[in-house]
């Protein structure tokens, strides 16, 4: 569980074709990095994916089955928000508990996903407080709580660390990957920083301008970049 595959997928918004054609496929259980300049495209192809955008063409499918036309719900899928994106005036066991309340959970159900969420995620002491009782980490650690309970066949994260000061980003970075080890859950991880995508990634997929540009692991790509713009890209430093 939790193979993705894109078959020409396009996204027009308008007159601009965003993304004019792209195929990819990604295995069970492997970390994705999208990684491209801001504006190429990486959070557009990330809710195609989520079904939080509508398809202008070709096809999704999630472990062989077309989910091009299923409503995000029955997709399988979590996807992580910035941490900003949590209730204010909520607990952090609300917080994470929240989708399961949604969806109708019982509560004895609900009490236990927390507990193991929390365990995960070294939140078991702070499920009372609230998010502004927290650090920005531990915000982020809620933000994954929230998606982790949900049991995803495969997590997707936009850009998750992009508020955080630069040590807390290398912290963080640590513990998803920990976190992708853990759990073994496919994971696509959208970002604009070359230093993430080669330090987590096992595939990375290089966006430029809707294209894919180059598919392969960090190490692939950094000694066969196909062409000056994945050169230049995974070659400068940020
Ligand atoms: P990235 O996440 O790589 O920065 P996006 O996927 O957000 O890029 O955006 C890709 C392009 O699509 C940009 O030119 C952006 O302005 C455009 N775009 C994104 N969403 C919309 C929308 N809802 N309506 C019109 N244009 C959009
Ligand atoms: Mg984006």
């Amino acid at each position: 569980m939790g193979s993705i595959r894109l078959n020409k997928v396009s996204k027009v918004f308008g007159e601009m074709k965003v993304i004019p054609s792209i195929d990819l496929e990604i295995e069970n259980g492997e970390f994705v990095v999208f990684v491209g300049p801001s504006g190429c495209g990486k959070s557009t192809l990330l809710r195609l994916i989520a079904g939080l955008e509508d398809t202008s063409g070709g096809t999704i499918e999630i472990d062989g089955k077309d989910v091009t036309s299923e409503a995000p719900a029955k997709r399988g899928l979590a996807m992580v928000f910035q941490s900003y994106a949590l209730y204010p005036h909520m607990t952090v066991r609300k917080n994470i508990a929240f989708p399961l309340k949604m969806a109708g959970e019982e509560q004895s159900v609900i009490d236990r996903k927390v507990a193991e969420a929390a365990k995960v995620l070294n939140l078991t002491d702070y499920l009372e407080r609230k998010p502004g009782q927290l650090s920005g980490g531990q915000r982020q650690r809620v933000a994954i709580g929230r998606a982790i309970v949900r049991q995803p066949t495969a997590f997707l994260f936009d850009e998750p660390l992009s508020n955080l000061d630069a040590a807390l980003r290398v912290t963080m970075r640590l513990e998803i990957s920990e976190l992708h080890q853990q759990l073994g859950t496919t994971m696509i991880y959208v970002t604009h920083d070359q230093v993430e995508a080669m330090t987590m990634a096992d595939k990375i997929v290089v966006l430029n301008r809707g294209n894919v540009e180059q598919v392969g692991s960090p190490l692939e790509l950094y000694s066969r970049p196909r062409n000056l713009f994945v050169a230049g890209f995974i070659g400068s430093p940020k």
